[in-house]
This record gives structure tokens, sequence and C-alpha cells, in this order.
């Protein structure tokens, strides 16, 4: 590999003079020096090139440097950078346009924001004001966000710090291989935990529910992909109890899963979806709230009390409306319904075949987790030092990954290649190899 260039010696030195990083103890960070990219792979100044499997945070669905989007940007920065929400644009528009395009039928309006957090926090807004009551019920196993609301609707360890937000209720969902059920079989798991949502909604006084959140498949949870009938199950308890149901694509929408919105593969009918990340893969960020026309109704003659100052910030709203008509000029969705079904799906089977570190396999489109154990029998997660040493060695082999827990999330772009996703799982294949021989 060629030597380490000034300038990622100067951008390491600088990010640990001055930046201060997400949820990390500052001291010991040294973070990895990224200099530019293409389609999938990205590079340093030295020009060491690596395949990104991690879509960064699971959001360049299009790939590092689309030039179409690029120009988009440019040319909106010619004509207007920057615009007041309340002013019309048609920029604004074209990006609402092509959203609702791929939304569920019945869902016309779109607020925009600056990404995923505050498109939760402002569908919470929307489903309190709509329904006049308080509570929102999500899962122990999500995360939907880092400001007030959004935080404490996450289930993951990050909200227990941040637990000053009120009127947050969670439940346990699928996740057969984990069982909160003690189930054995999909067909239990969802029926139990169908049980047990409603059983949650009924305890805390339905007419003081608002909402149920839920991402419509976990994505930093661990990639779970709900049982057929949970979704629907949700979508009625939701009808009997007058709650209305929002559903987090922030980063599952928009390709991940091989579909415009993973909502698509159970056609569900939500009252209110959230979306960011792959949007406009986050080449300016963006974020925003499909409205269903009902609740949008609601606020025809009365106030709705929330706003941005870059709700549908132009250079944004340039790069979704370039990032939609590119993905469907080029099947970009289509390519990772296929590259899922026929590639990375049946490659990662494989390789739980050799790897018994390799507890589970599960996902779909380029949405993928693969469940690393010590023990097959116990399901004893892999210990953390050993999943460090994982994520070494495919970096050693140039290749980024993405880790959460115990878990390699197999996240590349949607416009990932057949040759890419051979070389990724040589990569995952020698590493998990070298691991094995450490267990
Ligand atoms: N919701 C989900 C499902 C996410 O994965 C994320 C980010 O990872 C968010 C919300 C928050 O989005 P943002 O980081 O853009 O605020």
């Amino acid at each position: 590999h060629p030597a380490r260039h000034p300038d990622d010696v100067r951008a390491a030195e600088l990010d640990r003079a001055h930046v201060f990083h997400s949820w990390s103890a500052q001291g010991a960070l040294a973070p990895f020096v990224l200099a530019g990219g293409s389609g999938s792979e990205v590079w340093d100044h030295a020009g060491r090139r690596y395949l990104d499997f991690s879509s960064q945070l699971v959001n360049t669905n299009i790939g590092h440097g689309h030039p179409a989007v690029v120009q988009a940007i440019q040319m909106q920065a010619d004509l207007l950078p920057t615009v007041a929400p309340a002013t019309a644009n048609l920029t604004r528009g074209l990006a609402a346009r092509a959203v609702v395009a791929h939304a569920p039928a019945g869902m016309h309006k779109i607020f925009f924001t600056n990404g995923g957090a505050d498109a939760n926090e402002n569908a919470i807004r929307l489903a309190r004001q709509h329904t006049g009551r308080d509570k929102v019920v999500s899962l122990y196993r999500s995360y939907h966000g880092n400001t007030g609301a959004a935080v404490v609707a996450t289930g993951d360890w990050r909200r227990v710090p941040n637990e000053y937000a009120r009127g947050h209720v969670h439940a346990f969902g699928p996740y057969l291989y984990r069982s909160d059920f003690w189930a054995t079989t999909p067909e239990e798991e969802c029926e139990r935990a169908l049980r047990h949502l409603e059983r949650v909604i009924q305890c805390e006084g339905p007419a003081s529910v608002a909402a149920v959140l839920l991402e419509t498949v976990v994505g930093t949870g661990g990639v779970l992909v709900p049982p057929d009938g949970y979704l629907a199950g949700v979508r009625a308890l939701c009808d009997r109890y007058g709650v209305l149901l929002i559903l987090d694509e922030v980063m599952s929408g928009f390709g991940r899963t091989g579909a415009w919105l993973a909502l698509d593969h159970w056609g569900v009918r939500p009252d209110l979806v959230t979306f960011a990340k792959g949007v406009n893969s986050g080449y300016v960020p963006a974020g925003g709230v499909l409205i269903s026309d009902a609740v949008a109704a609601t606020f025809d003659d009365r106030v709705f009390p929330g706003g941005l100052t870059y709700s549908g910030h132009p250079l944004a709203m340039a790069a979704v409306v370039a990032t939609i008509e590119t993905m469907e000029r080029e099947h970009v969705v289509e390519n990772a319904a296929r590259i899922g079904a026929d590639v990375l799906g049946p490659g990662l089977a494989a390789l739980a075949d050799r790897h018994p570190v390799i507890g589970e396999v599960r996902g779909l489109g380029v949405f993928w987790a693969l469940e690393l154990v010590a023990d097959r029998a116990t399901r004893e997660p892999l210990p953390p030092a050993l999943v460090a040493r994982v994520k070494s060695e495919m970096m050693a082999r140039d290749l980024l990954p993405f880790l959460a827990d115990n878990r390699i999330h197999v996240v590349p772009p949607c416009v990932v290649t057949d040759d890419e996703v051979a070389r990724a799982l040589a990569v995952y294949d020698e590493a998990l190899t070298v691991i094995e021989g450490e267990l």
C-alpha cells in the first residue's frame, strides 16, 4: 500500500485537535481518514481504496459521488443556494412530488427536515396534535435519532443518558433468534409479539396512546426483518385503539431493502412515514415526514406548531430530485433487489455454512446482518474484543465494514456490482477464518 499521505496525517491531527465526535469518549479516538469516493469505493489522500460495505452510516444508497446528483447540487447552488421555508420553491416542490410518487396511496404531503431524528420528532408532534393524545409506543430494539423525543423513543442504550422527554413507552418486537417470547417459529414470534404490544397499549390506557412508532425493518438494532403478518397486525391494533402508525424508513427506505420503501414488501398503510439517508444519499442533509391525507387535513385550519429554517433546503432538494430520478433511470432499486436475492443472500448463506462463528444470516436487498456467536448452540455473542478483531482484519483487506454489537451489517450501496460482492465475500471469509483460529 502507498505510504501515508501528509494530508491524511493533517486530517487526523486537525480532527484530534478540534472535532468532537458522536457517541464516543473523545480521548482515545483515532478516526479513519477519507478523502474521496466513487460508487461503492472510497479512498484516502494516499489513494488507498476501500470497498465501502457500510455505505457510511447506511446512507449512500446511490453510491459515492454520483455525477448526476453532484451536478444537480452545483446547478442549484448557481441558481439559489438557500431560501426561507415559507416561500414556494420549484426545486422543493419537485422533490416533494418525487418522494410522494413512491409513497403508499393516500399520502400526498411532506414536511421536510434536516435528517432522520427531526423527521421522527415532527412525526411524533403530528401524531400528538392529530390525536390529542400523548404517549408513543416504540421498541426496545430501535434507534430513532438523537433529539428530544426521538432519542427517548429509541430503545437502545443511547436512550438511557438522555431520558428527558416524557410520554414514551417501550415494548419488545419480533426477533426470533433471541426471542423475548420463548417462541420457536416465526408464527409464534409474530402472534406473541402482537399480543404483547396489545397488552402494553391496553395497560397504558389506549385513550392516552397517540402512536406506535416502528422501524419497518429494524436497522442498527440488528436488521430485524418482521415476520409476515406482524406489520398488518400492528396496523389492526392501531385501528382498534385509534392509534396512529408511524413507520421509520430512515434507514430502510429508498432502495435499501430492494424496494422503494420497506413497507412495500408487506403492503402496510401507515399514517406517517419518516425518511432521510437514502432519499438523497446524504449528499446534502435532508429528511422528512410523509403525511397521510387524514392527518394533513387536521392542519388545514389549525396551525402546525413546528418549523425549521432549512425545511426543504434547495441544495438538499436538488439532491433529492436528482437522486430519485437517477435511481429510477438506472434501476438502482431493482439492482438492490437482484443483488440481495441472487448474489449477496446466497453468498452470505454459503459463508454461514463454512463458518460456525456465524449464528444467523438475515436480511433482504442490500440490508443484511451476520450475527456472530462464540457458540452456535448457546448463541452466546462473540465477545467485543473479537468483534473488534473482525473489523481490523477486514480493514487490513481494504473493506470498510459496519459493525454493531456482535454483528456485521452487510450494507453496501444499492449500486453494488456482482464483482464487488464477490470481493467482499472473500474478505469476510478470510477475516472470519482468522477469528475462528483465535476462538
Ligand atoms: N431512524 C433510523 C431508523 C435511523 O437509522 C437513524 C440514523 O441512523 C435515524 C432515525 C436518525 O437519523 P439522523 O441521524 O439523520 O438524525
